[in-house]
C-alpha cells in the first residue's frame, strides 16, 4: 500500500514507515515531492488534529491516500502554549535553542513544571473518507538540559516512569513512549482494521 505524507523530513518518514510495517506490512511512504506536489501547505488550524488534516488533505490530492502529523509540547502552567505554535515559539520557525531558552524564561518561578507532548496523525483517502488519532505523553520541564539525542524540546522534557529526558533515550526507546509513536501506531491498528483500505 502506498501513502503519500506531507512531509520533506527523511529521518520522519523513514520513522513513521517503520511504525506502520510492524502492523500493515508492505508500506510505502511517498513524500510530497515524489508525489509531485511542490509549494508549501499553509498550517493555519487551531489545534493539531486541523493541520494535521490539513496536510493529509493536501497530501491526498496526489491521487493516493494521504498522512498528515501534527506535534506540539503543552505546558499546563502556561495554559497549553507553546501547543501549535511549538516550532516558532520564539519567534523563528524551528530555532530550537530560542524555543527551549523562551520555554525557560516564561516558566521561571512557576512550581507546576507539568506538560505533554501531542501529536495528531491523520489520513485521508481520494474518496474523501478521514481517519484521525493522537497520542499523548506526559512529562515535566527540567531547568537544565540533559542528553544529546531527539530534537526540538527533548533535552528538557522528562519523562518520569524511564527517568530520563526523551535526548536520553535512544530513538527506539523513545518511539516506544513517544506522542508520535503513539499516534502512528493507532492509525496503524485503524488501517488494519477490515474494510479500511
Ligand atoms: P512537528 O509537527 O512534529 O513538526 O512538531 C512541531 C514542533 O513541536 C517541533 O518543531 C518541536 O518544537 C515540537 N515537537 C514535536 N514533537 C517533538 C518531540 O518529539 N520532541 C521535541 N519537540 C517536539
Amino acid at each position: 500500500m502506498e501513502f503519500v505524507i506531507a512531509s520533506r523530513n527523511a529521518h520522519k518518514i523513514k520513522e513513521l514507515e517503520a511504525i506502520l510495517r510492524e502492523s500493515l506490512g508492505d508500506v510505502k511512504l511517498l513524500s510530497l515531492d515524489e508525489a509531485g506536489i511542490h509549494g508549501e501547505i499553509e498550517e493555519d488550524g487551531e489545534t493539531f488534529r486541523e493541520n494535521a488534516l490539513i496536510k493529509a488533505r493536501a497530501a491526498a490530492t496526489s491521487g493516493k491516500a494521504g498522512i498528515g502529523d501534527d506535534s506540539g509540547l503543552c505546558v499546563t502552567a502556561l495554559g497549553g502554549a507553546p501547543g501549535v505554535y511549538s516550532a516558532r515559539f520564539a519567534g523563528e520557525h524551528g530555532d530550537d535553542a530560542a524555543n527551549n531558552q523562551k520555554l525557560q524564561d516564561e516558566l521561571l518561578g512557576k512550581s507546576d513544571r507539568s506538560a505533554h507532548f501531542t501529536s495528531a496523525v491523520a489520513c485521508v483517502f481520494p474518496d474523501g473518507r478521514e481517519i484521525v488519532v493522537e497520542g499523548k505523553t506526559e512529562g515535566v520541564i527540567l531547568t537544565e538540559a540533559r542528553g544529546q539525542g531527539g530534537f526540538g524540546y527533548d533535552p528538557y522534557f522528562f519523562y518520569e516512569p524511564l527517568g530520563k529526558t526523551f535526548s536520553e533515550l535512544t530513538a527506539e526507546e523513545k518511539n516506544a513512549v513517544s506522542h508520535r509513536g503513539k499516534a502512528v501506531r493507532a492509525l496503524a491498528a485503524k488501517l488494519a482494521e477490515k474494510g479500511k483500505i
